[in-house]
């Protein structure tokens, strides 16, 4: 199948990064008719979580890092993004073209840095080849050792000391080893999927958003078994010549065919509320306090980070030591995992794993001390799905056997920071441009075979990951802040 005609129909599933960012480029490229749907009515909420979105994408924050170990095709993806993340702070700057509700005062990223902790003296294998794959590629001096004398130079130099000690582990005698990635930061990730579903629908896509109109059912065959398009909730038919899944952690059980490849699974997360007249609301800001993560590729006890303050004072903190899943019987008999929040219908979860508050509690009594001594408690959790593919690479390719159809997904904990750029590859792949780069060889549809995996994926209703079997924390959210909820 060749490229479609540029003015056939498209049709695109999920509003969040993935199909907000195709849906752009798709225009971009001259693409005229181009349909996206989602389930969301985020014109309304604004990608807020404290409306009622659960998305991926729909968050405070997220954090930008170019800091890849040796996956150079993510790190060269990355400083494509930052260039565009740029533009797109310019923009806003300018004022010319303004979504609703934002200022020329926005900005969606801000380039705080992104410190990578250890938890000892060594710094692990992965930031060492980090630190030696920049090199190679010519980014010298962007990752910068806490404990090197030169780097720590470099980060004056750059008015980034703030990022290389955050946690004044220094002055109160700790160890402090870690590598801040002086290219990253934080993306304001509402106003930015907000953004880009302004700068979409400017370019011509259509967008559906409502939970009965935009809200996908099935996949529609023609006789020949090419997907002519999709049924939504209010039983129309939408004809397309393409359709696009890029459902997030919704996407596995709509998709059977994704079976082995992707899943949905939980991460936990906290945020504080730093009271503007706390002193802790300076310290906090995002001009003194860079994006962080701890010990990440360490296992239960590990897999922390965590952000600046946000413009309203939530302080973030997320867990992913543990990949939480929900498995569900599906129509066909196999069990699935199925995201549930806080805003699902009919049976919701409101707490995170007492697991994943333990971690983060030890950590912010050791770290961040202050936060107990201001009298600052967690004041609301959330349960937010990722959709892992075995290998932590993104899934972007056309679905086998099933002409017509095509995914965008398995995001893996890190796409977000791809909303300017990922449309543009996701493109690519449609139309056949170049398929034979190192990102999207790796993106094609593929299976496990005899390769260990990254993640382990389908373990069932019994296994120790799924939410059923696992204890929740309870009280944690302080009586203070319950007018949040
Ligand atoms: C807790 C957490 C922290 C993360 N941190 C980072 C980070 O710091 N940096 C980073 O780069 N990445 C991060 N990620 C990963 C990143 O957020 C995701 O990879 C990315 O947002 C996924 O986007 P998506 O478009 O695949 O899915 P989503 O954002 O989940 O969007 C899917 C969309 O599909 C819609 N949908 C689902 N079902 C239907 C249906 N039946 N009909 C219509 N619409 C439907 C949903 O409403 C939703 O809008 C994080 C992810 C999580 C969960």
């Amino acid at each position: 199948m060749g490229p479609p005609a540029k003015s056939a129909p498209i049709i695109i599933v999920g509003a969040g990064i993935f199909g907000l960012s195709t849906a752009l480029h798709l225009a971009r490229r001259g693409y005229t008719n181009v349909t996206v749907f989602d389930k969301q009515p985020y014109d309304r909420t604004g990608y807020s979580y404290l409306e009622g979105c659960d998305a991926a994408s729909a968050d405070l924050n997220k954090i930008i890092r170019s800091a890849y170990g040796s996956q150079t095709e993510y790190q060269e993806l990355t400083f494509e993004a930052i260039e565009a993340w740029k533009r797109w702070n310019d923009e806003l700057a300018s004022g010319t073209d303004l979504p609703p509700g934002m200022t020329t005062k926005d900005r969606v990223f801000i380039n705080c840095g992104n410190l990578s902790m250890a938890d000892g003296d060594m710094l692990p294998e992965f930031e060492k080849a980090t630190i030696r794959t920049m090199e190679e590629c010519g980014h010298r001096d962007t990752q910068l050792v806490t404990t090197d004398a030169r780097h720590i130079e470099i980060a004056k130099s750059k008015g980034m000391n703030f990022a290389m000690d955050p946690f004044q582990r220094q002055t109160r005698g700790r160890a402090n080893v870690g590598v801040l990635d002086s290219s990253g930061g934080v993306a304001i990730a509402d106003k930015a999927c907000r953004m880009a579903l302004h700068k979409a629908r400017r370019a011509g896509v259509r967008f559906i958003l409502d939970p009965t109109a935009g809200a996908f059912v099935s996949l529609v065959r023609n006789a020949s078994g090419r997907v002519s398009g999709i049924v939504t909730k209010d039983e129309k038919y939408h004809n397309a010549h393409l359709t696009l899944m890029a459902c997030g952690g919704w996407t596995p059980s709509l998709l059977p065919a994704l079976d082995g490849l992707c899943e949905a699974t939980a991460g936990s997360v906290v945020m504080y509320k730093i009271p503007k007249a706390s002193p802790l609301w300076h310290r906090f800001a995002p001009e003194n306090f860079p994006t962080w993560m701890w010990k990440m590729r360490d296992g239960a006890e590990g897999g922390l980070y965590g952000f600046p303050r946000d413009e309203h004072g939530h302080v973030k903190i997320g867990y992913r030591g543990t990949k939480y899943t929900n498995p569900c019987p599906q129509a066909d008999g196999v069990e699935r995992s199925v995201p549930v929040t806080r805003w699902t219908e009919g049976d919701k979860l409101t707490q995170i794993p007492a697991q994943a508050m333990r971690v983060i509690r030890r950590f912010v009594d050791e770290y961040l001390p202050e936060l107990a001594h201001e009298g600052i408690d967690v004041a609301l959790t959330r349960v937010c799905w990722y959709t892992d593919s075995f290998d932590n690479h993104f899934v972007v390719d056309r679905v086998p056997d099933t002409e017509g159809l095509f995914v965008a997904t398995g995001g893996s904990g890190h796409a977000f920071k791809y909303l300017p750029n990922i449309g543009n590859w996701v493109v690519d792949v449609i139309e056949g441009v170049d398929l034979n780069r190192a990102a999207i060889r790796a993106w094609k549809w593929r299976h496990l075979g005899d390769n260990m995996p990254s993640n382990v994926l389908m373990e069932g209703k019994k296994g120790a990951r799924a939410l059923g079997n696992v204890v929740l924390a309870t009280g944690t959210v302080s009586k203070g802040n319950r007018a949040m909820l």
